[in-house]
Order: C-alpha cells, then structure tokens, then sequence
C-alpha cells in the first residue's frame, strides 16, 4: 500500500482531483465521506451529538440539521472542542479500518483531506504521519470564489469567508511533494495529474526495500 494526501482549500478543484485519480487506479478514502456517514440517522457520532446537543440539531426529516451544529460550534470554542471530541476519534478509527483492509494489498491510497494544513503555523496532523506524500491542488482565491459561485451555487460572500477561515495557499504549499495548479481549464489538468500519479506509484518500491533491508 502507497498512502498518499490529497489537500486544497474549498473550490480548489480537490474533489475533480479525487476523481481523476481515482480514474487513474487510485483508492480514495474520502474524510469528508467518512464524516458525513458517520452522521447518518442512528450512526454512532449521530446519536453522540444528539445526546449533547438535543433534538434541536435534528431536521424535520430525521437528518442532522447541519445549519443548526454550525450555529451552536462556530460561536463556541468549548462547543467547537466537543464536537471535534466526538467526531475526530470516530473518523480515526473509520480511516484506521479501511487502511487495515488494505494494508496487505500495492493499492495507491488517496486520503482526502480537506483541513490537512490548518493553519499557517500548524504542520500536518501527526493523526496523518503515515502519508507518504501530500498533493496540494492549488488556485487563485478570486478563482475558487468564482468557481464555487457559478458551479456549486455558494453565495459570494459565504465563499470569500469559509477560504479566509481555512489555512493559506502558501501554508499548504509549503507542504506539498506535488502542487497540482488548477488555474488552467480542465483540460489542463489532465497531464498534472498524470504526473502525480506516476510520482504517487514510484513512492512504493523504494519504501518496501528499505524495510526489507537487513540492518547490518
Ligand atoms: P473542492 O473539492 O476543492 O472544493 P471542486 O473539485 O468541487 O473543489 O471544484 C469546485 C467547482 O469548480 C466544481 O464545480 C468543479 O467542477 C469546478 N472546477 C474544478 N476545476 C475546474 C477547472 N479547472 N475549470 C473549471 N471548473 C472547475
């Protein structure tokens, strides 16, 4: 198994990233993915936020009112500590599942990350000190915005604020193995991700021979 992360700030391009790696053979393990079903009515970190928080956070058709947990954990630092109690072990322990199932196998593994970089004086998570190698898709701000505002129908001013609460550009590049740029067309992503991919395989080969390689 190859692990490699996959990080960029809202409307980078990161999800179209996933996918064409996934095209390419890569096996994607999607944290946003695992937290979103974790949520799921009677899932394990559904119940645990029902029981702190009531049935206020529950919507008219039984799913977590999304709106409702972002008002009480944004305004709340002990609330925001609460939730990331309940929702990061459960996540560590879903990732840790799927990596065990395939740790036997040479599959490319592609860890979604979205908040890999939090900040600018944050280094990556040692929860993710086993990736091997970090791509970064990479693009102007004002194109995010506008990306997320014709093709993901946010509204200007929620974009422009949910990128400045994530961590910069330069602080996830300066972690990047791979910075993938997606200011071109779409087209043009197409050979950058074949170069990430063909990095993202090399990573294997020399790893396990060290590992194998007697110590004396
Ligand atoms: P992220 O996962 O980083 O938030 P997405 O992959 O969802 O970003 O991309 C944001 C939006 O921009 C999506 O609707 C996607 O189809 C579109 N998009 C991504 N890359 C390009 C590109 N190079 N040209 C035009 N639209 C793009």
């Amino acid at each position: 198994m190859i692990e490699i992360g996959l990080t960029g700030g809202i409307g980078s391009g990161k999800s179209t990233v996933a996918d064409m790696l996934v095209e390419r053979g890569a096996v994607l393990i999607d944290a946003d993915r695992i937290v979103r079903d974790l949520q799921e009515p009677g899932a394990p970190v559904f119940e645990a936020m029902v029981e702190r928080w009531g049935q206020g956070i529950v919507a008219e058709d039984g799913t977590l009112d999304r709106a409702a947990v972002a008002t009480i954990v944004f305004t709340d630092d002990d609330e925001l500590k609460a939730i990331n109690d309940i929702v990061h072990p459960a996540v560590g322990e879903a990732m840790q599942a799927r990596r065990d199932e395939l740790k036997q196998t040479d599959a490319v593994v592609v860890f979604d990350i979205p908040l890999l970089v939090k900040s600018e004086n944050d280094p990556v998570d040692e929860r993710y000190s086993h990736l091997q190698g970090i791509i970064v898709v990479d693009v102007d701000v004002e194109l995010a915005v506008e990306r997320l505002v014709s093709h993901r129908g946010f509204h200007t001013d929620d974009a422009r604020g949910r990128i400045a609460n994530q961590a910069s550009r330069e602080a996830r590049r300066a972690v990047a193995d791979v910075v993938i740029d997606n200011s071109g067309d779409l087209d043009s992503l197409g050979p950058q991700v074949d170069a990430a991919w063909e990095w993202a395989k090399g990573l294997g080969s020399g790893q396990e021979e060290e590992e194998v390689a007697p110590s004396e």
